[in-house]
């Protein structure tokens, strides 16, 4: 059996949760046949969703007072709150400077390392999960390759990642690959009900149901296209309303134009369904060309992420930029 699984899957569809069940049920002492259904788990590949943790043997007790020892998670310092770890989770990995790394750092993949070495605490199997996967700096990301090119007996590694491309090509192809589908219909009826709302909110986030929040930036994005629609004088950053923060403003800008560039093709809105009119009247004032650029620098924009360090500036010039791309009759 492959010692490591790569799952890969955009953010939001629940990759963590159903790691952190698929680790459970691993180091489980009293594993139980079968999947629980409406879990994300139960989307995993079927080699890791065959047993379920019991729950109440002593392995199931350390993980859920997040002290196994046979249990490590490296992760992004930045997410620990996010995804429920405390430093105890890690290792006492946390770093020395100020604020959060959003990278998983060397220090954690080489306590990874010697971790992976070290003879199992309860005498079973070991799991290391590394998550998101795409989070590995590149020297952390070396320091990983090296020990999943020759893995030590009975460790079982589970990556997760949200975009493959972002990996290292030989960090995947030492993992066995799945992606992981679509939140279920009974999924997403837990988290969502059938409100018209709740519809646009599940547009919105397209099945990536498991971020934070769901909704984050669809009320903004709504606010904006109506004034983008009210007039059609030149904008200025104080005649459109300021993003949330700048990434969810990137993200929201990305929705925007990407349903701009399905309607301008004839075709209806994805991410905001119910603003179709909207999109189709603002669609006819954009030259497709213009229309495509500004999807292209979105994207390079997305994928340098994080927070700039003027905020409000990189946010004014980001808007100003977009409503640019709308001729205005000059
Ligand atoms: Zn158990």
């Amino acid at each position: 059996m492959s010692s490591a699984w790569l799952i890969h899957a955009p953010q939001g569809y629940g990759k963590w949760p159903a790691l952190q069940r698929a680790a459970s049920a691993l180091l489980c002492e009293s594993p139980v046949n079968g999947h629980a259904d409406g879990h994300a788990s139960a989307r995993l590949p079927a080699a890791l969703t065959t047993q379920r943790a019991c729950g109440h043997c002593a392995s199931c007790a350390l993980i859920q007072a997040g002290s196994h020892p046979d249990l490590l998670v490296a992760a992004p310092e930045a997410l620990w709150p996010e995804l429920g770890l405390n430093p105890a989770d890690e290792g006492a990995g946390r770093s020395e400077s100020k604020t959060a790394s959003q990278d998983i750092r060397i220090e954690q993949i080489r306590r990874l390392n010697d971790w992976a070495v070290s003879t199992s605490h309860r005498g079973r199997a070991k799991v290391a999960v590394v998550y998101p996967a795409d989070a590995l700096n590149p020297a952390a990301a070396n320091a990983l390759l090296k020990t999943l090119e020759e893995p030590p007996e009975g460790v079982q590694f589970l990556l997760g990642a949200h975009r493959l491309d972002a990996l290292l090509p030989t960090i995947r192809s030492r993992c066995r690959q799945a992606s992981m589908p679509r939140p279920t219909a009974s999924e997403v009826r837990q988290k969502f009900g059938s409100s018209a709302a709740e519809a646009s909110e599940l547009a919105w986030c397209q099945g990536a149901i498991y971020q934070p929040d769901p909704a984050i930036g669809l009320e903004w994005a709504q606010t904006l296209l109506a004034s983008l629609s009210r007039s059609s004088a030149r904008w200025t950053s104080s005649t459109l309303p300021p993003p949330p923060d700048y990434p969810t403003g990137v993200a929201a800008l990305l929705k925007i134009a990407s349903d701009l560039q399905r309607v301008q093709a004839g075709g209806d809105a994805l991410f905001l369904q119910q603003q179709q009119q909207a999109l189709s009247e603002l669609a006819r004032h954009v030259p497709p060309v213009k229309l495509g650029e500004a999807l292209h620098r979105l994207v390079a924009q997305q994928r340098r992420a994080g927070f700039p360090l003027n905020q409000a500036l990189a946010s004014d010039s980001l808007l100003l930029e977009f409503s640019q791309i709308f001729s205005t009759g000059d």
